[in-house]
Formats: structure tokens, sequence, C-alpha cells
């Protein structure tokens, strides 16, 4: 079974050609996953593989193990372009994460005031006060839709409870106001005897509604690029996924990011 990518709290740097030199946060547990979401294409494994033995890491562990890591850069010379908040699930779930996010902004601006730090989220906790008050005051608030179909959105990211459903979570992206940029990951392929394809016209014409509504800062767009936990999952083309930016803006105005 495909487990957790990410084995320790505070991980990188990591250099990228999109990102440039990028530290990520992992909130969640260094052995196992937890998330409210079951993602077929999820990179850290499905969440049958359970939420392992460490447990989350409390804030003061976060705040201890990134100033750590920040000192060593700045005394090596080294640049930071990102501070990512990913890793092994659903970063907003951890009890102190308005807390964190405050405590990882102040690092930022003491040891790489240019750096920008950016939360990737399912969304499933955007309408949370406490979550959204610190999802405000981070550079790069990206909310996951993949899909604003219910049935897609149950077959793709398979919500571990009954109530997320598309109507809600645009709702709750509504409420940022444009202070958020909302991420699609698009795919098309077979999981327990039913196809899913979140490219189809029925699927981008409802997306585009949503976006419509949501207003963000911008829409990504991306397809898997790594090994998935569910088989036969396929990768959409970069030139397919560009035609279906390019739709998404003409529609909607919004930038929209391909990558
Ligand atoms: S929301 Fe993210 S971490 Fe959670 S299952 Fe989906 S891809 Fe994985």
């Amino acid at each position: 079974m495909q487990t957790v990518l990410f084995h320790s709290t505070v991980f990188g740097p990591i250099h990228s050609r999109r990102l440039g030199i990028s530290l990520g946060i992992n909130l969640m547990p260094n052995d196992g996953k937890v998330c409210s979401f079951d993602c077929l294409y999820c990179e850290a494994g499905f969440n049958a593989q359970g939420p392992g033995h460490d447990g989350i890491p409390s804030r003061e562990s976060v705040k201890r193990q990134l100033k750590r890591k920040l000192e060593q850069m700045q005394a090596e010379g080294s640049g930071l372009d990102v501070i990512t908040f990913s890793g092994n699930g659903e970063p907003t779930l951890h009890p102190h994460f308005k807390e964190v996010v405050h405590d990882v902004l102040l690092l930022r601006d003491r040891y790489f005031p240019q750096a920008k730090v950016s939360v990737l989220s399912n969304a499933t906790m955007a309408g949370k006060p406490a979550v959204a008050e610190a999802l405000r005051t981070v550079d790069n608030n990206i909310l996951k839709l993949d899909s604003a179909i219910a049935a897609t959105m149950r077959a793709l990211n398979r919500p571990t409870s009954p109530n997320v459903i598309p109507e809600g979570v645009i709702a709750d992206l509504k409420a940022y106001a444009g202070q958020c940029i909302v991420q699609t990951m698009m795919l098309r392929g077979d999981y327990e005897g039913r196809h899913i394809d979140n490219t189809t016209d029925a699927e981008v014409e409802a997306l585009i509604a949503a976006y419509r509504e949501i207003g963000p800062r911008e829409v990504m767009l991306y397809s898997i690029d790594r090994t998935t936990p569910a088989e036969h999952l396929q990768q959409v083309p970069i030139d397919e996924l560009r035609a279906i930016g390019q739709r998404i803006h003409d529609a909607t105005g919004i930038a929209v990011q391909v990558n």
C-alpha cells in the first residue's frame, strides 16, 4: 500500500522550478495520515493506512523545529521563497492551526521576510471561524475544489463526512471575498467499477459556475504526476489542461494557472 510521503514536521528545503526554494510544514503525524477527504489520487496514500503512533505535533514543537531550520538556512546563506503547509493530511484539522499559522508568520518575518506562506487545504474546514481567520492572514490561501457535482466529489475526494457537499464548500469559499486561490485536480479513470472524469463538458461548466460564484484571486489547474493510491487513474495531458484553463478564463475573467 502507498503510505505517507513526509516523515518529519518540517521538511525540505526542496528546490523546484515552479516554487523556487521551498520548505514544507506537515501538521499531521509523521507516520500516518489524517484527512477529512480520502482522495483517490492522494500522494500520502489512502486513509486506511491509519493515523500512526506519533500523533499530531504540538504548537511548540512546530515552532521550535521551524525556528531551528530557518536559523540553519540563514547561517548557510540559503534563500527561501515559500513555506507551504501540506503533508500527510489536512493541515486545518490541527487543533491549534490558527496559532501555528501565527507563529509561522512571525518566524517568516524574522528570518526570511520576503518568503511567502502558502496553505494547501481541502476546504472542508474553511467555514470554521478560527481556520478562516488564519487562512486570511497567509499569502496564498489555496483551497481545493475538484468538482462542483456532488456525485463526482463523493467518488473522487471521498469526504469522511456526508455533510461535505459542493454547495457548502462553494458557500464557504465565497465568504473569502477573493482572498483565496481555488485549486482543481483534473483526472479521469476507473475505480471500483466506476468511471470518474472531471474534464467533461458538464463538469467544466459546473466548475465555471462555481468559480464565478466564489470569485477567487486565481484558479490553479493541475493533474496527477506521481503514483496514486488508486490504480487506473490517468493524467490529463498539459495541452488539454491549458485548453480547459483558457475556457475557464474566457468564461469568468479569472486568472488561471495551469501546472
Ligand atoms: S485532501 Fe489532500 S491530503 Fe487529503 S486525501 Fe485529498 S489529496 Fe490527500
